[in-house]
């Protein structure tokens, strides 16, 4: 198949979408594009009516807010920040409401952080609220608590967010919309006969250099952002597409197959939802190294870890908690659900499983990590 025919291919399957806007997209410099966003709303209200479910993703409240605010540039404190969200993000929600009511259709409001999607029950509850949603012919607009986190505990940037979002919500495409034509292969401002690349089928290490360090003027993620989501989205089988907002009528190009932005493809072996959210959604609280036996079983075996092949771990942890496994080299190889807390870890390294019971008076489990439980990287 060529690219066409695998773009088309792709997209004659695709029922449920997130869009991503970014700041660059949904502001100008005086404030919220209301135009791109009645556009948008426009073509997804049309969308809707032919069975297609949209779920936004959209930054602009921090933009609009610091607009809104008339906050000079470089006197943006982390509070003055979040309280520019706290006055943008409903500014930004009313802008949405305005343009769906012109279609007689609603939206709901989703404000979420990374604890959110670290808790599983948290995680499910969005998920179930989301669903919720859709099933009432709502479209979700999705943005990060801003006004409550801080660096050190944000999702990072709306392109992370736009990823757990479409594995969370199943979508079957992410649709990142930026101020970029979408990925170069060297930069345009640099150069100008940069090439857009049409297709990626792997990120490889030479796909993630084409990224640079691109940024976008006011949004946070560059394309290296843009590519770190889609290495999460293509795990869990879902095509990416990363495209210039400011056009007319994107999202039907986009939709009819037209050859615009750049696709990346979902990967051959996807992992499954909940292997997903334990790699992308869970901070590590520990790290265990192993020996070079259990490293084999783990990476090349598909086999759990157990006590025995432990050399050694570092950090404090419950059991439950999400932990790396590293080579006795440290290089990382798997992240997974430990089974038991670090001070019980300290006390059965190196054991054989029957000799968990008389150290600690108990056996939880027989394994370490269980391989249900562990995600090789
Ligand atoms: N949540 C931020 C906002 O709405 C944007 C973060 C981002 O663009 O990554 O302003």
């Amino acid at each position: 198949m060529n690219s066409v025919e695998i773009r088309k291919n792709i997209l004659s399957n695709v029922r449920r979408i997130v869009v991503k806007l970014g700041s660059s997209v949904v502001t100008t410099d005086k404030g919220l594009d209301r135009k791109i966003i009645r556009g948008l709303s426009d073509e997804i209200c049309a969308y809707n009516k032919l069975g297609k479910e949209f779920i936004i993703v959209s930054s602009g409240a921090v933009a609009a807010g610091v607009r809104r605010m008339a906050l000079k540039e470089g006197a943006r404190t982390i509070p003055q920040k979040q309280a520019a969200a706290s006055v943008g993000q409903s500014r930004l929600m009313a802008a949405y409401d305005e343009a769906f009511s012109r279609h007689g259709s609603r939206v709901g409001q989703m404000l979420l952080t990374r604890d959110d999607l670290t808790n599983r029950r948290r995680y499910l509850n969005a998920r179930n609220t989301l669903m919720t949603l859709l099933s009432w012919g709502v479209t979700p607009i999705i943005n990060e608590n801003d006004t409550v986190v801080v660096d050190e505990i944000k999702l990072g940037d709306n392109d992370n967010l736009s990823a757990l979002v479409a594995v969370l919500a199943s979508a079957d495409l992410l649709l990142t919309l930026t101020d970029m034509d979408g990925l170069m292969d060297c930069d345009p401002r640099v150069n100008p006969n940069a090439c857009l690349i049409p297709v990626v089928e792997d990120l490889t290490p030479e796909i993630m250099g084409y990224a640079g360090g691109s940024s976008s003027s006011i949004g946070r993620g560059g394309m290296t952002s843009k590519l770190e989501a889609a290495k999460k989205v293509r795990m869990s089988g879902v095509p990416m597409i990363i495209a210039k907002g400011k056009t007319t009528r994107l999202i039907s190009h986009v939709l009819e197959g037209e050859m615009i932005g750049t696709l990346v493809l979902p990967a051959k072996e996807k992992i499954s939802a909940r292997k997903h959210w334990i790699r992308y959604n869970l901070q590590p609280e520990g790290d265990l190294y192993v020996d070079a036996g259990a490293a084999r079983a783990i990476t090349q075996k598909g086999k759990s870890l157990l006590p025995i092949g432990v050399i050694r771990i570092e950090g404090e942890f419950e059991d439950g908690s999400a932990v790396r496994i590293l080579s006795p080299e440290g290089a990382p190889l798997a992240v997974g659900l430990i089974n038991y807390s670090s001070d019980e870890m300290q006390k059965i390294i190196g054991r054989q499983t029957p000799e968990v019971d008389w150290v600690l008076g108990y056996r939880r489990n027989d394994e370490a990590v269980h391989v249900d439980n562990l995600v090789v990287l």
